[in-house]
């Protein structure tokens, strides 16, 4: 009988490609399509009810319930045309997806389709099996959904979905998006207040998100035939291929044809739910791509990317194909991440992070610079906790992507710019002294423009207009580490604003005191910076003399968490109470644990039932030819090698399995989840993973071929 590998490599030998037909219209005539967005209100709203939602979104206020039962009759009428029959409140659940729970716009009652404001704005999900990190057991308290009109209704399936926060009864956060819109009104107000310094007229200020999503792509039918895909995400064995990532130049230079149909529909897809994706497939492992979308205001590219991988996850399949969003479904090959761009826009359209031609702007431009790396430094750990997960720790530091060092990278010019500053720290500057001259600051502008140098190591880096954030993993809600980043600048800008309104009280002209603060901050962040390779032996010493942390695993990176600072930064910013910021520790170990546990397990089912019996199977062939051999009078010597080297492969495997199930057994009775999920970290994975995939790797080498019960991973990775 044919193995499920045979089958599922055969039925790739005969697919077909599906075909996509694109709209015969252009992007812009479907773009948004399926989005209740700014254009569909004003147009099916009275212009009352269009001017107090609007104005709810911009302020944040609540909408009234008048006006709520406009909007949900505007939307049911719109849902009802495009064929749409249910809905449902959209939310982002802390196990990292989006829930959804579909109700029928059909009331039998009433013989027709209802959809009342009540509805809208406010829902009661089963929310029983989400996690709480022990809240509602506390408070004994359910949760309900509400409507976030910031964020726009969409269609999803012939589903009319309607973005929402999560919390319980008792007002506390039980997902992502209720302490991301928090961290946006932080960080609103104290850049609102530093940029009032320099411009008056700036009354409001956004954080904007680009996410570059990158992804693996393989046959569904290969999928479904890895037990370890299916049940953990990633490869727990497999050998890698004789052809590597070295000869991806010529190699995969070009898209394969299914995967190519894939992403024009997906796009296609993505246009006409408003995300603005542009497609890009630039990405170093062989079956690895990536997609950017332009970037958006935070929580709506936030609530983008959730979708975007809903959508990617969907099409796919249409095409026979699965998304791989796991950080590391290869070993051997390189991860995925998810680079965040971020920056602060101004309501009166300037990037704060966009160095200008003024050089009074500039000096804005550096304070916000120069805030956000004193951010960095001050909160490494915290950061770092924000990307922690049992799959990014595959990644961090592999010699692929960013150390779990968290450091910034600012180029060479601004390097120079903010040492001239450090340096000058003494520089008296008098009354009718060019200040930006004598400072240095003067010049950045021009020297900006033909900065090109660009380093791919740093896990925080300048580039330009914008930082880019690169240790996110590719499975991540963003809206984890972005409300983070939101909230730590968040509360050094605040503590700035001080420190410059200190100066000016002791008589410093307003300028002056600014550059004041800045010199101080920068020679107190220096530490974090770092212009080097970021992947070096090197970086890892000097950091560790420099006193950075490099938490490596995701238990130990979640510790500060438990840090009374933390729980007061948070607090003190009104984005997540001490509660709240304890529950999300205690869910992201248990998160940790289970994933841990999962891996382990289907390590030990795929060494024990397939692995074992079918290098016996091989063995005793083996046994068979030594002593067809040895009747003959033939040399047999290495056939009986073979034979030694599989049986000790087998030992190996049957006793580290067993040693392994028992570490596991032991840690369950353990009751402190910090424990445990460390326990597992150092003894399941660290003492157990690497031992049992090298036996089953070499195994794959020495068994034949064709009985080999796992598809391989250049089948996987090469074959289309
Ligand atoms: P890369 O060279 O890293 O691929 P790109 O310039 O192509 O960078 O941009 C990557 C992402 O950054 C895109 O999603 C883009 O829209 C986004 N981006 C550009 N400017 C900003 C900004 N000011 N704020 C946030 N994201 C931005
Ligand atoms: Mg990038």
């Amino acid at each position: 009988m044919a193995t499920q590998r045979q089958q599922a490599l055969a039925m790739v030998q005969s697919r077909q490609r599906v075909a996509v037909i694109p709209p015969s219209i252009k992007i812009s005539d479907y773009f948004g399509t399926n989005v209740f967005g700014n254009d569909q209100m004003k147009q099916s709203l009275a212009p009352s009810a269009y001017k107090r939602v609007i104005e709810a979104i911009d302020k944040g206020s609540k909408i009234d319930a008048a006006t709520a039962e406009e909007v949900a009759s505007a939307v049911k009428i719109w849902a009802i045309s495009k064929g749409v029959t249910h809905y449902t409140h959209w939310f982002q659940p802390l196990t990292g997806t989006t829930a959804e729970k579909h109700d029928s716009f059909f009331d039998a009652h009433a013989g027709m389709e209802k959809f009342r404001g009540s509805s809208l704005v406010q829902q009661e999900p089963d929310a029983s099996s989400f996690p709480h990190g022990g809240i509602r057991s506390t408070f004994e308290a359910r949760g309900y959904t509400a409507w976030d009109p910031s964020s726009p209704i969409f269609i999803f399936e012939k589903t009319l979905c309607i973005p929402t926060i999560f919390v319980s009864y008792t007002g506390e956060a039980l997902d992502y998006k209720t302490p991301l819109l928090k961290s946006m009104e932080a960080i609103n107000e104290a850049a609102v207040e530093i940029c009032q310094l320099f411009d008056r007229n700036v009354r409001k200020v956004q954080p904007s998100l680009g996410v570059e999503q990158e992804y693996f792509v393989i046959d569904k039918a290969l999928f479904s035939a890895r037990p370890d895909l299916v049940m953990a995400g990633r490869s727990v064995f497999g050998h890698n291929p004789a052809r590597g990532q070295q000869l991806e130049d010529h190699y995969f230079g070009t898209i394969p044809t299914r995967v190519k149909d894939f992403m024009v529909e997906f796009e296609i897809e993505s246009h006409k739910l408003g995300i603005p994706v542009m497609t890009r497939h630039n990405e170093v492992a062989p079956g690895q791509f990536e997609v950017a979308p332009i970037y958006e205001e935070i929580n709506k590219a936030t609530d983008h990317n959730q979708l975007l991988m809903d959508v990617m996850e969907k099409v796919a399949e249409k095409h026979n194909l699965k998304v791989l969003l796991h950080e590391k479904p290869f070993a051997g090959v390189n991860g995925s991440g998810k680079h965040n761009n971020w920056s602060l826009i101004t309501d009166t359209g300037v990037n704060l992070f966009q160095p200008s031609n003024s050089a009074r702007e500039n000096l804005q431009f550096l304070t916000f610079l120069i805030a956000t790396v004193k951010a960095v430094y001050d909160h490494a750990d915290l950061l770092r906790a924000s990307i922690a997960s049992a799959g990014n720790d595959f990644r961090l530091g592999a010699n692929e992507a960013p150390p779990a060092i968290m450091s910034v990278f600012l180029g060479g010019t601004l390097s120079e710019v903010l040492d001239e500053l450090e340096k000058n720290g003494n520089l008296k500057i008098e009354k009718g002294d060019n200040m930006y001259m004598k400072l240095g600051i003067s010049k950045i502008p021009e020297i900006i423009l033909d900065n090109t140098d660009r380093n791919r190591t740093s896990p925080f880096a300048f580039t330009g207009n914008k930082f880019e954030f690169r240790a996110v993993g590719s499975q991540a809600n963003v809206a984890g580490p972005m409300t983070t980043l939101n909230v730590i600048v968040a509360d050094t800008l605040k503590v700035m604003a001080k420190d410059i309104e200190k100066e000016i009280n002791a008589g410093k002209e307003k300028k002056i005191a600014i550059v004041n603060v800045l010199r101080k901050y920068i020679k107190d962040s220096k530490k974090v910076r770092f212009e080097g390779d970021g992947y070096s032996e090197e970086w890892a010493n000097e950091a560790a003399k420099r006193g950075l942390s490099n938490l490596k695993s995701t238990p130990e990176a979640l510790d500060v968490y438990a840090k009374k600072s933390t729980k007061e930064l948070f607090e003190r910013n009104n984005v997540l109470n001490a509660i709240e910021v304890h529950a999300r520790h205690e869910i992201m170990l248990e998160d940790y644990i289970k994933k841990v546990q999962i891996e382990s397990r289907v390590m030990g089912d795929l060494a024990l039932n397939h692995i074992i019996p079918t290098a016996i199977l091989y063995q005793n062939k083996l046994i068979e030819n030594a002593n067809g051999l040895k009747g003959l009078g033939l040399d047999h010597s290495a056939a009986v090698e073979t034979i030694k080297e599989v049986s000790r492969h087998i030992e190996s495997l049957k006793s580290n399995v067993t040693a392994m199930t028992e570490a596991r057994k032991e840690l369950n009775k353990e009751e402190e989840v910090v424990t445990r999920a460390k326990g597992y970290q150092s003894k399941v994975k660290a003492a157990y993973f690497d031992k049992i995939r090298y036996a089953v790797d070499k195994l794959e080498l020495l068994v034949d071929d064709e009985s080999w019960p796992l598809v391989k991973y250049r089948e996987m990775l090469f074959i289309r």
